[in-house]
């Protein structure tokens, strides 16, 4: 059986920055949906194409697509392995879809982990979020800067800021967030699976309290 964590959160609520440190502490595995379809379309493959757009303005990408990449994901994650899903599910039909396509691939749902943070906070990180193009490593100008400035630390590779991190997309990724994420945190309260973690601390802080509601 293979156990899967869901990270809720609106976009800068650290979810990728406390799910790669947690994992790389307890051996989980990290899948950012929001990295795997970066990645494809730096590779130029028929999902990244047909993302692209989608991505760009800051809306989402079709559920078929992601459900997908999941499915082929889960399917193909050793036995006995804990998946955190990072940006997945994004809407209620993919929460939905998630639970009907886990079984197949031997996984269940253990629990989905609501990060929470203040609306002034959320846009404070992510005009100051630097992400590597080449190994998806995440930084922050003043809460988690790389050693050398600009450069990731882990590759090499000078810094960016995600085209999809500048002011005017922001503002439609925090609108996309609150019509159809924010749904999604109710489903898993309902479902009973819900953890609710104070995000407003630093990443070290929020790491910890992620590991201990594991
Ligand atoms: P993220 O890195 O999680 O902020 O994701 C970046 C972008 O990828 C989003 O704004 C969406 O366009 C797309 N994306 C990531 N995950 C999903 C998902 N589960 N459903 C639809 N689109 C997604």
């Amino acid at each position: 059986m293979k156990k899967i964590v869901v990270f809720l959160g609106a976009p800068g609520a650290g979810k990728g920055t406390a799910a790669a440190a947690v994992a790389a502490k307890t051996g989980a595995i990290h899948v950012s949906t929001g990295a795997m379809l970066r990645d494809a379309l730096a590779r130029g493959t028929p999902a990244g194409l047909e993302a692209k757009s989608y991505m760009e303005s800051g809306a989402l990408v079709p559920d078929e697509t992601l459900c997908k990449m999941i499915s082929e994901l889960l399917a193909g994650t050793a036995d006995g392995a804990t998946v955190f899903l990072d940006g997945f599910p994004r809407n209620v039909a993919q929460a939905e879809a998630l639970y009907a396509l886990a079984p197949a691939a031997d996984a269940q749902i253990a629990s989905a982990l609501m990060l929470d943070v203040s609306k002034e906070a959320l846009l404070e990180r992510l005009g100051g979020r630097r992400t590597c193009p080449k190994c998806g490593a995440g930084y922050h100008v003043k809460s988690l800067p790389p050693k050398k400035e600009g450069i990731c630390d882990a590759c090499g590779t000078a810094l960016v800021t995600r085209a999809d991190d500048r002011p005017e997309t922001i503002a439609h990724r925090l609108e996309v967030y609150e019509s159809a994420t924010a749904p999604v945190v109710g489903f898993y309260e309902k479902a009973g699976k819900l953890r609710r973690i104070d995000a407003s601390g630093s990443a070290a802080e929020v790491a910890a309290l992620v590991e201990a509601a594991l």
